[in-house]
């Protein structure tokens, strides 16, 4: 006899939560401009059109980003910063122009998921150009994957993207037990100060992390760093 299985409980009702926290922020977003954090247990952006994967199960980010469409905005950027390439996303918007996918992470050579990443993936048809991908060696600098991440940022604006969805993974922290870049806490607010230099409407939606007990100071460094520049607060 089969077991019963339930959509109310266990893994698929949590990745729906999931999804749900990432429209709740999006919505907010789009009702008044403010930026907003969304707590996505679990992550989404090893999540494609039709796999799973890296603990992904709907891919949050790109859900948010296609409401944002519908809502009205024209192109949207989802900017990823976790240390694994966010392959779920890229495949989604591979082929497309309203949604760009820019995304910093670890050498796919030597890093899950292995498989993409790499600087050739651009997009293909009217989504060339649209996808742009900085893999970095184990071991990057911060200033080197700051000066990364300030290109990502001139290319979101010169594509015109009317509004940024953060794909933000802290498994970029150096004391990460999965993950080899170098970030120390207080990198995180200048990472937070960056994002809000953009001057875009912003919606952070959670991805990975390892670190479990410096995951809350790394995601609250960069909403500090963030809220730093946005509201002039010192
Ligand atoms: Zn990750």
């Amino acid at each position: 006899m089969l077991a019963e299985t339930s959509i109310t409980e266990g893994t698929f009702a949590a990745a729906l939560a999931s999804k749900d926290t990432a429209l709740a922020a999006i919505d907010h977003t789009l009702a008044t401009g403010e930026p907003t954090f969304g707590l996505c247990r679990p992550p989404g952006h090893h999540a494609a059109v039709d796999q799973f994967g890296g603990y992904c199960f709907f891919n949050n980010a790109a859900i948010a980003a296609q409401r944002a469409l519908d809502a009205g905005k024209r192109r949207v950027a989802i900017l990823d910063v976790d240390f694994h390439h966010g392959n779920g996303t890229q495949q989604i918007f591979y082929r497309r122009d309203d949604v760009l996918f820019a995304s910093l992470h670890g050498d796919p050579d030597v890093t899950f998921p292995y498989f993409s990443g790499y600087t050739d993936e651009t997009g293909e048809g009217v989504g060339e150009g649209f996808t742009i991908n900085y893999p970095l060696p184990p071991g990057t600098s911060v200033a080197t994957w700051m000066a990364a991440l300030d290109e990502a940022l001139a290319h979101i604006h010169r594509a015109e993207c009317e509004l940024l969805v953060v794909s933000l993974g802290v498994d970029i922290f150096e004391g990460d037990p999965i993950s080899a870049f170098t970030f120390q806490h207080v990198d995180f607010i200048a990472l937070g100060q960056r994002l809000a230099a953009a001057g875009l409407p912003c919606v952070f939606l959670m991805e990975g992390g390892y670190a479990v007990e410096d995951i809350g100071v790394n995601v609250v460094n960069v909403l500090q760093g963030f809220e730093e520049v946005t509201q002039g607060v010192k």
